[in-house]
């Protein structure tokens, strides 16, 4: 009789410790990033002031990332535990898919075909498509785009925009920002499209243009990260600090802060 109980107890004990270890091992995504204790986003370093390289100190700079670093203080205490990674229209959806990165702030808007892939968090910031054209340019509105040269960055939403509302503008996509200005700096094409947020970076900078004041799009920039259906625990986190920021003005000081 001794000798079964023993082996009773000798089988529950295998079982709740095998239990304990198979619980340690399905972390959450945010159980992920606290053990680990460093945040991996994915970032723009070509869209001022979003995210760009301060030339002077070669530092990555700019509204998303100031949001990065406060909710890099809010999960693990430091705005310093935070892990950069530059990603650009084309790469940043892949970034996320492949765990690359935790998650990506690169001014990226909510739309449906995203939200197939990934998920996303609340928006934090509402930006709209536009137009840059030469300050003497005959292009006063978007439907002066038709039949005329755009440049657009290969990827966005500006792409899907143009196309489907200006079927007849000629698009030439470029792979990043950086690219896509130079180019239509050299006069390569009649207009530029993007965010209003990014153009108005380019502006900052760069005499010699304008941009149209009407907007074809909102574009609701949010948090992309990866879907998870059982796991909801990283995008709850994100949107009770998102919703924070809204609350005790962080978001509006670092819209004045940015000009944006
Ligand atoms: N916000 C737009 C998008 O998500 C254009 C800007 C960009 O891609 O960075 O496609």
């Amino acid at each position: 009789m001794k000798k079964i109980l023993l082996s009773i107890f000798v089988l529950m004990f295998i079982f709740l410790t095998g239990c304990a270890s198979e619980d340690k091992k399905v972390e959450t995504q945010l159980e992920k990033i606290i053990a680990r204790d460093v945040l991996v986003v994915g970032v723009k370093t070509d869209s001022k002031p979003f995210g760009y390289i301060n030339r002077n100190t070669g530092e990555i700079e700019g509204f998303d990332i100031d949001i990065a670093k406060y909710i890099a203080k809010d999960m693990l205490g430091s705005e310093r535990k935070i892990k950069l990674v530059p990603v650009t229209p084309n790469t940043r959806i892949e970034a996320i898919l492949s765990g690359q990165v935790d998650m990506v702030m690169a001014t990226m808007s909510i739309t449906p075909q995203r939200q197939f892939l990934i998920d996303f968090t609340q928006p934090y910031y509402i930006a709209g498509q536009t137009v840059m054209v030469k300050e003497d340019s005959t292009i006063q509105n978007f439907s002066d785009l038709r039949k005329k040269t755009t440049i657009v960055v290969l990827g966005t939403t500006t792409e899907q925009n143009i196309r489907r509302i200006i079927p007849t503008a000629r698009l030439s996509g470029y792979k990043n920002y950086e690219e896509a200005f130079k180019a239509f700096k050299e006069g390569k094409a009649d207009a530029f499209s993007s965010d209003n947020t990014i153009l108005s970076g380019f502006l900052m900078d760069n005499k010699g243009y304008r941009i149209l004041k009407n907007k074809i799009s909102q574009e609701p920039y949010a948090i992309g990260i990866m879907k998870n259906e059982e796991d909801n625990s990283l995008k709850k986190n994100l949107d009770i600090i998102i919703h924070r920021m809204q609350k005790d003005g962080t978001i509006k000081s670092l819209k004045k802060k940015w000009r944006v």
